[in-house]
């Protein structure tokens, strides 16, 4: 029962804006404890002085140290979410909203309709939210529907040393809306939080701030950490690396948990299966038994009889800036290593005999990772089962968006996964890179949290002095096209003036804008001339009514672009399940992880043959089969709707689950928004669509190719004069090297002339995923800004049109870039 909230008057100063209340709030005796260990406490008159006196405030504290779970309380106390306004509180990761709010709350003795969080489908957000937790690109979308943000007292970025393209955005769009709102007398706080001490990048930036902020820097209570390097560095097998050290420690050194940092989810699988193997964990010896061990107890009795449990959560898809991604492909690992014959631990000085612990001590095994479901996440946070050792195989989510109690050894494989984009042509891949310098340090603090720890780095001392410094912002990596049509759609015309905490390279934003005045959302320049680079750069094209209709959709504008031309012959609800299932990373389940054993790998291979075989069911034949892959998405999606969305149906379809509840969601979304962006457009959510026809099929794929012009490709013409390297190859206008239909493509046999690509995804050789054929004679009519006109010399001579009372003429048409001839059309 809540105990109704009294406001007690603590003192009231001239300043309107200060908060003359303070909200009580009734805490647990033992959480009330905890927090006053947090290292911010001690700082709470400090920050909340700051607060009242600066619009904004910036927040430097080692991880741990209380910031996210302490300062909105702070906050709260103070009666920054009484008089109207809630606290915001954004996060780069999804993970880190909802449990952070979830402790917040917690923390509070509060409802989770007070202490809230919104992420992009989810969230638990009421009329009585105080305090809410939300990625920061719920935030950029709210900005959207009021630039003012008037429902917040106080905006809180968090993280803001991950450089989250998102989150420098919000800074830069935030540091503009306080003083307008302070202006207007509706005050507004903001406060930056950062891992970091390095905030040079917010605070020194005169187009931010005019005069820097306040930076307070909360001294952690930390351990001192000893560091120990490797030798020499393992260029491979350094997941291999990773196990044998957990054992050896785990063997030979005290009590303590036990971090270890790689880089992405089947790495953290792969080597908890095989410490869960080195250590069994035998349940039976302990009267606590942990519910993961009884998971793992009925797993081995399912594993007997061959029955098939549902997979944990390995099956679902990132919308945030991607901190790891399960793309590339996990080399098979062999499980029968002898990890036990080098036991040695070299001169450690803890490594006191007396001291050993006994080997017979269970270890408990626990993965973390960003797109770990919650209850899972959430049990790193409690204490292990009396009597074992805990140890956490974490990618780098645990580096600083979440602390993890106990801790007294990391081991750290000095690598991170990370998406790069090619700037000029778009590919993308997934590579594992060496970790900054700050990252390493980073890592090697989560050790020190209780008392003094140990950092075992699994590279050597020159290689950590090669690392870069500091991590560069995720806004000089990746495209930003979307950012450009949401800022143009916030009316902010100069994008390159814009106050971004690092600028994107001028190449970016004008290729950015380049693609959208050819998607039609921006208004083509005046061409007066060769323009050079830096005019160009400084040209600020408006947004057109096209544009403002694409910026509605929470999707990237090239299927903006399609959602806006589905009207026609009632494509709507396709194009809108195309696009949902597009925007979902992966829907297919993957069996290609290192199997266990010989029964798990043989049942694997019948489930990727039964995969592949319903892959084609829903490819169809005929004109469906020319929609390609988009039309083996339609076809699972509608499969699966027919079926009752069940999740048996999609494990027997080798289908993602959760993908799929992912895919409802964002058609009813994306529904809802098509209805109110055009009023009469009339699109009703029916989940059980009706296969489309062949002529839907074809204005489909005049859809997808007005969406995805710019990534067209043709297939090489007299390849056998090539080198064979170009065999079965496609050539694209701004790659030089060849591109292929990927194996499992639907089209992978057909190879059409000219086909379009949602991506290129570099693996062992540059792919394009989900494919789809388009006619030549469409190119021209539906990408005119792509291609010249020029009349044919024979040709006939041109004419009038009564329809439409214009002069027509035959015109022959070639695509700009490489000059591919095109069937002539009437223009
Ligand atoms: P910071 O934001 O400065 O990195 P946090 O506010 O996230 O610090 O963490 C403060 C403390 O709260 C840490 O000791 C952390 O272990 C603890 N904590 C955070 N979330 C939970 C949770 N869900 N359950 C238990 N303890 C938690
Ligand atoms: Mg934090």
């Amino acid at each position: 029962e809540k105990k109704p909230q009294e406001i007690k008057e603590i003192h009231r100063k001239a300043d309107e804006s200060k908060p003359a209340v303070f909200i009580p709030v009734d805490r647990l005796p033992e959480i009330q404890e905890a927090r006053l260990r947090l290292p911010i406490l001690a700082e709470e008159q400090v920050v909340m002085e700051a607060v009242r006196e600066n619009e904004c405030v910036v927040l430097c504290g080692e991880t741990g140290s209380g910031k996210t779970t302490q300062v909105p309380q702070f906050l709260y106390e103070a009666g920054y979410a009484s008089s109207g306004g809630i606290i915001g509180v954004t996060e780069p990761r999804r993970v880190a909203a909802i449990s952070m709010s979830q402790r917040v709350a917690q923390e509070m003795n509060l409802s989770t309709g007070v202490v809230s969080y919104q992420i992009r489908f989810e969230g638990n957000v009421t009329e009585d939210t105080k305090i809410k937790f939300m990625t920061d690109g719920v935030l950029l979308k709210e900005i959207q529907k009021d630039f003012l943000l008037q429902k917040y007292s106080v905006i809180i970025i968090d993280e803001a040393h991950e450089r989250s393209v998102y989150t420098d955005i919000l800074i830069g769009l935030v540091s503009r809306i306080a003083p307008l709102r302070n202006r207007r007398g509706l005050p507004m706080k903001l406060l930056i939080m950062s891992a970091t001490l390095r905030v040079e990048d917010f605070t020194e930036n005169q187009r931010l701030f005019r005069t820097p902020p306040p930076v307070i820097k909360v001294e952690a209570r930390q351990f001192p950490v000893t560091v120990h390097f490797n030798k020499r560095t393992p260029m491979e097998d350094y997941t291999g690396e990773a196990f044998h050290k957990i054992c050896k420690i785990h063997r030979m050194l005290p009590s303590g948990g036990i971090l270890v940092f790689l880089t992405g989810q089947a790495e953290v699988h792969s080597v908890c299966r095989r410490l869960r193997k080195a250590f069994p964990y035998r349940p039976n010896r302990e009267r606590t038994v942990s519910a993961n061990t009884e998971v793992s107890k009925t797993s081995r009795r399912a594993k007997k009889k061959n029955v098939c449990l549902p997979k944990i959560s390995l099956d679902n898809y990132s919308a945030l800036p991607v901190d790891e991604g399960d793309e590339d492909r996990q080399a098979g690992i062999d499980e029968d290593d002898g990890e036990g014959s080098d036991l040695e631990l070299g001169d450690h000085p803890d490594s006191d005999p007396e001291e050993k612990s006994d080997p017979s001590i269970p270890l408990y095994v626990l993965p973390l990772y960003s797109l770990l479901a919650p209850e899972q996440q959430a049990k790193v946070f409690r204490p292990p089962p009396a009597g074992a050792r805990l140890c956490v195989v974490a990618t780098n989510v645990a580096e600083t968006s979440l602390t993890i109690p106990g801790i007294k050894y990391v081991v750290d494989c000095g690598r991170v996964k990370k998406r790069f984009y090619d700037r000029v042509t778009g590919v993308s891949s997934f590579k594992v890179t060496w970790i900054s310098q700050a990252s390493a340090n980073q890592r090697a603090g989560r050790a020190g949290r209780t008392e003094a720890g140990h950092c075992y780095r699994l590279y050597s001392s020159a290689v950590f002095g090669d690392f870069s410094l500091f991590s560069e912002a995720e806004i000089t990596r990746r495209p930003v096209d979307d950012l450009v049509l949401q800022m143009k759609d916030l009316n902010i015309e100069k994008v390159v003036n814009f106050p971004f905490p690092t600028p994107p390279s001028g190449e970016t934003l004008i290729s950015a804008e380049q693609l959208l005045i050819s998607l039609g959302a921006l208004e083509e320049p005046p061409r007066r001339g060769r323009l050079n680079e830096m005019e160009r750069a400084r040209l600020s094209c408006p947004i057109t009514p096209l544009g403002r209709a694409m910026a509605a959709f929470p999707v990237s504008p090239r299927y903006a672009k399609m959602l806006a031309l589905g009207r026609q012959q009632g494509c709507m609800p396709y194009i809108i399940t195309i696009v949902s299932a597009m925007t979902v990373r992966e829907i297919f389940e993957e069996y290609d992880r290192p199997a266990g054993s010989e029964e798990e790998s043989s049942r694997m291979a019948g489930k990727k043959a039964r995969s592949v075989q319903m892959r084609r069911l829903w490819a169809g034949q005929g004109q469906s089969l020319l929609l390609g892959d988009l039309m083996v998405l339609l076809g699972a999606v509608g499969a699966c709707e027919f079926a009752g969305c069940s999740q048996q149906f999609c494990e027997g379809n080798g289908l993602r689950y959760k993908a799929i509840l992912e895919i409802r969601r964002l058609r009813g979304q994306l529904t809802n928004t098509v209805n109110s962006v055009c009023a009469d457009a009339g699109v009703f959510v029916d989940h059980k669509m009706a296969p489309p026809t062949d002529a839907q099929v074809v204005y489909l794929r005049q859809i997808v190719l007005a969406g995805l012009g710019d990534h067209l490709a043709r297939r090489v013409q007299n390849e056998e004069l090539l080198d064979p390297k170009w065999r079965n190859g496609y050539k694209t206008p701004l790659l030089d090297e060849p591109v292929f239909i990927h194996p499992s493509s639907a089209l992978h046999k057909t190879l059409p002339e000219f086909v379009v690509y949602q991506e290129i995804v570099e693996t062992t050789k540059m792919y394009m995923r989900g494919v789809c054929a388009v006619q030549p004679e469409w190119i021209p009519k539906l990408l005119p800004q792509y291609c010249h006109f020029s009349v044919p010399e024979q040709s006939p001579a041109p004419w009038y049109c009564p329809q439409t009372g214009r002069i027509k003429c035959q015109q022959q048409s070639t695509f700009f870039r490489v000059g591919w001839k095109l069937p002539a059309v009437e223009l």
